[in-house]
């Protein structure tokens, strides 16, 4: 497949019911989710966003928004696709109706691993049952993934191990602090290399890469929006303050016309880097860990 896929990731509540000490989102204290008209002005922007986007929703928890399995529904009856990222602890009844209402515009679901929160053993059979609910959306990817906690590679390595020889794909996740790749020490990086040293897609490990000076389509074709409905070119733009694009509960998400070149360092944004919004990079991948 040729050329960017229109994607947004949304992460559509700040809140989550898990404390886990490694989350990079520091559960957004304070900031919840969406009141009901703010979900609905939202719902009214995106629906009607031109051609068919992906909404990659994710959080916080996004399972703490009681409507979730209706946005889905909504954005797919107005042709755009769905994807998730969850912690997966929500009741299978919830996921269940999720998936049914996002229906054949389900694409990726993924789901993370948090050892700090959950017994490996009982998420694992939640996974797969998940995963046979997926089954009859042939569209659909399930995909696990697990933060690699710095003196932990060898848990995440066997974690690996474990699912891929349940037929689950399992994809690590690098520790990131404060926007910038964890400290790993030599032995560490030695373990990585070794335990994940095949895995060098960026659907399969945010590496982060020097993208700088490549054309991007982040802020026309690719947009991130904030659990406060503010809306940015990527996360280094929402960083540097750069790509705001408006708010999506207000009404004033403007998109930008055309594509720009990187002006960042690093990407860490492993969701555009998979649907060929960066021009020359990470074409034909076909879902991410995320
Ligand atoms: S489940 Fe995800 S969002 Fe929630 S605390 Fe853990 S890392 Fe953070
Ligand atoms: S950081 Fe990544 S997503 Fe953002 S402008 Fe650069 S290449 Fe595009």
């Amino acid at each position: 497949m040729s050329g960017p896929r229109p994607t947004v990731s949304w992460n559509i509540v700040g809140g989550c019911n898990y404390r886990c000490t490694y989350c990079v989102q520091k559960h957004m204290p304070g900031i919840g989710g969406p009141t009901d008209e703010q979900l609905e002005a939202a719902l009214t922007t995106l629906t009607a966003l031109p051609g068919s986007w992906e909404f990659k929703i994710s959080g916080g928890e996004p399972f703490l928004l009681k409507r979730l399995p209706e946005v889905a529904k909504r954005l797919a009856t107005a042709g755009h696709k769905v994807s998730l990222l969850t912690n997966l602890s929500a009741p299978l009844r919830v996921l269940s109706t999720f998936i049914e209402a996002a229906g054949e515009q389900l694409r990726t679901f993924s789901c993370s691993l948090h050892r700090e929160e959950v017994e490996e053993a009982v998420f694992l059979e939640k996974a797969q049952a998940v995963q046979e609910m997926l089954a009859r959306w042939p569209r659909a990817t399930f995909v696990v993934n697990s933060v690699v906690v710095p003196g932990q590679v060898s848990a995440v390595s066997t974690s690996r191990e474990r699912f891929e020889e349940a037929g689950i794909k399992f994809y690590p996740q690098l520790m990131r602090v404060d926007g910038k790749p964890a400290e790993y020490g030599w032995m560490d990086r030695w373990r990585i290399d070794r335990a994940f040293g095949d895995m060098v897609s960026p659907s399969q490990m945010n590496r982060g890469y020097p993208l700088k000076g490549y054309l991007c389509h982040a802020g026309s074709k690719y947009f991130i929006i904030h659990p406060k409905g503010d809306a940015f070119s990527c996360y280094p733009g929402k960083r540097f303050g750069e790509g705001h694009l408006g708010n999506v509960f207000d009404g004033t998400l403007k998109l930008w016309d055309a594509p720009a070149p990187c002006r960042y360092e690093v990407c860490p944004c492993t969701v555009p880097q998979n649907r060929g919004i960066i021009e020359g990079f990470g074409q034909g991948a076909e879902e991410d860990a995320q």
